[in-house]
């Protein structure tokens, strides 16, 4: 299950005996628990399975596909690409076509792909922290130095104090995330128009907006910032709104010259034409897959209200997660959480934890471990 799963040789020879990289050493791969647990509200992932119509779609497409499976899949997958296109371009607000868009597997491969093209060895990208702990972990994994920047008391970005970090660490890549991961909260355009600006005065740096739960969000996509702004890029995903985890599927939106940086480093044939034909079927049927947002939309709400009736600290949520507090130890009350069946997430933040917004019976599971844990602990 974890790293540390032994050779079977009963010696003790690890990670530390082995040639790896320096920057490797004494450091976890990333993990959030897999556990088998009633209610598993920790890793954002939409509770609803994909309808049945769908999954009939998916077969059929999939049929289609492993009959050509002794070739190699479309390299630029632009078919997809063109469909990812059209589906940013009615929803977005903004005109895009296949030259403006690239998938890979799932996001992080998206963000992984742009950190091998803008960052490395030598370069920087930073991120205002609390966030989405995997920016920095792949900028470790592609050898990109890591600067974490300031965030606000109540984990809004401090916009001074964030452009002076540009302005000071000059990083090749600044990562913006909205809503942002743990702490739910949107970022308003303003903000990230003010830190694109700050990034490119005497430089060209690459600005990342990273919308992964964008479709849950009160305010809307910053897709048409896209325009003249040939440094800013926008990463999808497939994994949260679309309720496809599973499917591995993430995009970028950008200019088509920051879509020919990325083919440098992507492995030829990245995207299976099993994942084509997947996220192809899915497309047909984006409407069914976002008809549940409303759903998680009004349960986030709810969680949030109830949270705070409850006498919990609740962060403002745009997302389909909800980051709560104060404890004294946050790792203790996530303990005492799934001691009752319910596992939420403990993302470090201190004394907050994030629970993902389930169906309307899972959250009731949760708001009854939290009332009750409230008693326990203020007993
Ligand atoms: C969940 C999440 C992603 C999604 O990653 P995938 O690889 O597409 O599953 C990306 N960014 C953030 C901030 C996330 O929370």
């Amino acid at each position: 299950m974890s790293g540390s799963a032994s050779s079977g040789t009963g010696d003790r020879f690890g990670i530390d005996d082995l040639p790896v990289r320096d920057e490797l050493r004494g450091k976890s791969p990333y993990g959030a628990p897999q556990l088998d647990v009633p209610v598993q509200l920790n890793t954002n992932e939409n509770p609803y399975p994909l309808p049945e119509p769908l999954v009939e779609r998916i077969a059929e497409r999939v049929r289609e596909a492993a009959r050509g499976l002794n070739r190699y899949p479309d390299r630029d997958a632009v078919e997809l690409r063109t469909e990812l296109a059209a589906y940013l371009t009615r929803t977005g607000k903004h005109p895009l076509t296949a030259a403006n868009v690239w998938a890979a597997n799932g996001s992080n491969e998206v963000i992984q792909q742009l950190l091998q093209a803008f960052g490395g060895p030598g370069r920087t990208a930073i991120g205002f922290e609390p966030s989405y702990s995997m920016h920095s972990l792949i900028a470790r994994g592609t050898g990109t130095g890591w600067i974490s920047g300031p965030r606000n008391e109540d984990f809004t970005i401090d916009l001074a104090a964030a452009r002076s970090a540009i302005v000071e660490h000059r990083p090749d890549v600044v990562f913006i995330t909205s809503p942002n991961n743990p702490t739910g909260t949107a970022v308003d355009a303003g903000t990230v128009l003010a830190l694109y600006e700050a990034a490119q005065a005497g430089r060209r740096t690459l600005v990342v907006v990273d919308e992964a739960y964008v479709e849950f969000s009160h305010r809307a996509s910053l897709l048409p910032l896209l325009a003249d702004r040939p440094y800013l890029v926008v990463s999808r995903t497939m994994s949260k709104a679309f309720g496809a985890a599973g499917l591995r599927l993430g995009y970028l939106a950008a200019h088509p010259a920051v879509v020919d940086a990325v083919q440098l480093v992507r492995l030829p044939y990245h995207l299976s034409a099993v994942t084509q034909a997947t996220a192809l079927a899915a497309l047909e049927h984006t409407d069914t897959l976002l008809g549940y947002v409303e759903t998680l939309k009004a349960e986030r709400d709810r969680l949030v209200g109830e949270l705070r009736a409850i006498g919990y600290e609740v962060t403002e949520s745009d997302a389909n997660f909800v980051q709560f507090g104060r404890f004294e130890d946050s790792h203790t009350a996530w303990r005492r959480l799934l001691d009752r069946g319910v596992l939420v997430r403990d993302n470090g933040v201190p004394g907050r934890l994030r629970v993902t917004a389930g169906t309307p019976s899972e959250n009731d599971a949760f708001l009854d471990a939290v009332r009750d844990l409230k008693k326990e602990q203020s007993a």
